[in-house]
């Protein structure tokens, strides 16, 4: 059992303590961690007499996985773009020819809230079955008023109706939309839309937790960025950015600058910034996943971040142009093996659960096996932890719980 206990977040040595207990159990009430220790003491608790006994057979339990970075609700796959990147077309070719964000934009605003509902549902059941038991969600690509409060009113209900946990971002501020372009003037135009109407609209109706920016070039500029940034703040949503993916453009300072609660991507990131950030509590948040569906030889320099002292967290960063895929083993598996990363696999798996949890504000609730906390739980069929990244492109996750409950479990031969 991968317990994780201990402080959070988790910085330099501290991201490979994985707490690890042998022959152990658990003891849950309510949904809530009762008890964590020895087999042989959990079991003899008076409580622990008439609870219903689950065995796991000698397989890997852990927390389950807190995937901090997903663009969950889209209309549909851009396939047809993964055929043009293949034949050798950059994302930033594709989006200037109104592919890229914008196409899935065009998309999302002719589907219905069913259709859309639907399908985030059924990722929702996926990202289940690979142990990931919360997820950050985003809007962005709505970009009108009536879009982005459709999309964050889905995650509401979702999160209600079904039992992952979803904390919402507003992302407003993904690319400038379509009707804004090539108009004088139209950028400031829609930063005031998001200032004035759209940021005050999300915080009163707590559809929000946290305000992101997309800073890069042909999204918006660093100075743009710093205005959407505090106007969410000032309302209460605190901010997130996606930083440093295409080129560097001061995104990551800007994010320190703002005690922003995550700052994600950062495949181009100076040294500078790689110190700004471990001087920081804003959580380094890397999307390998990004770099690896785009053919990118450039990853986010994880080892630097780590010995430097940063936050390091993993995500997905689902989303249907640069990273489909709802698995975060796989996650830890590019996270282990490709270059500029090099993370253990116990680094991986810390990125991947209390210092995602961390920067959600949520590691008092979840992202460690601790009494008190969410029996949040991800079990799987390996007999060493180094066996969830090592095995790639399969999924070993054998039964994941969510306050407790089953939310899925792998159909057995007998
Ligand atoms: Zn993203």
């Amino acid at each position: 059992m991968l317990t994780l206990r201990g402080r959070a977040p988790r910085r330099g040595k501290a991201l490979s303590d994985l707490g690890i207990l042998r022959n152990s159990a658990l003891l849950i009430r309510d949904g809530v961690i009762a008890a964590v220790g020895a087999r042989s003491k959990v079991e003899t608790l008076p409580e622990a007499r008439a609870a219903e006994k689950v065995d796991v057979g000698g397989r890997v339990v852990l927390p389950g996985f807190v995937d901090s970075h997903t663009h969950l609700i889209h209309a549909a796959s851009r396939a047809e773009e993964y055929e043009l990147k293949i034949a050798g077309a950059s994302y930033e070719e594709i989006a200037r020819k109104g592919g890229g964000i914008l196409n899935s934009v065009k998309k999302l605003r002719a589907a219905t809230s069913e259709a859309l509902k639907k399908r985030a549902g059924a990722a929702l059941r996926e990202f289940a079955a690979y142990g990931t038991t919360t997820l950050e969600a985003k809007s962005g690509y709505g970009l009108d008023v009536a879009s982005e409060l459709k999309i964050l009113r889905l995650q509401r209900e979702l999160n209600l109706e079904q039992p992952i946990e979803i904390v919402s971002t507003f992302l407003g501020a993904h690319v400038l939309p379509a009707e804004y372009r090539g108009k004088a003037g139209g950028v400031q135009q829609y930063v005031a839309l998001l200032t004035e109407r759209l940021i005050p609209e999300v915080a009163a109706g707590k559809l929000a937790e946290f305000c992101d920016v997309f800073c890069d070039r042909g999204a918006f500029s660093r100075k743009d960025s710093k205005v959407i940034l505090e106007a969410g703040k000032k309302n209460g949503l605190f901010p997130r950015i996606h930083a440093e993916q295409l080129t560097r453009t001061g995104a990551t300072q800007l994010a320190v600058q703002l005690g922003a609660a995550s700052c994600d991507h950062l495949e181009q990131v100076s040294k500078a910034d790689v110190r700004a950030l471990a001087k920081s509590n804003t959580v380094a948040t890397l999307l390998p996943g990004c770099d690896f569906h785009l053919g990118l030889k450039q990853y986010a320099p994880a080892r630097a971040l780590i010995d430097a002292g940063a936050i390091v967290a993993l995500a997905t960063d689902y989303n249907p142009g640069t990273s489909p895929t709802l698995s975060m083993p796989m996650i830890l598996s590019l996270a282990c093996t490709q270059l500029q990363l090099r993370m253990t696999p116990a680094e991986a798996i810390v990125a991947a659960t209390i210092n995602a949890a961390y920067s959600l504000r949520r590691d008092r609730q979840i992202g460690s096996l601790e009494a008190g906390k969410q029996a949040d739980i991800a079990v799987f069929d390996v007999e060493d932890y180094r066996e969830i990244p090592y095995y790639f492109g399969v999924n070993k996750c054998w039964m994941t719980l969510k306050k407790g409950q089953p939310i899925f479990q792998k159909a057995t031969r007998e």
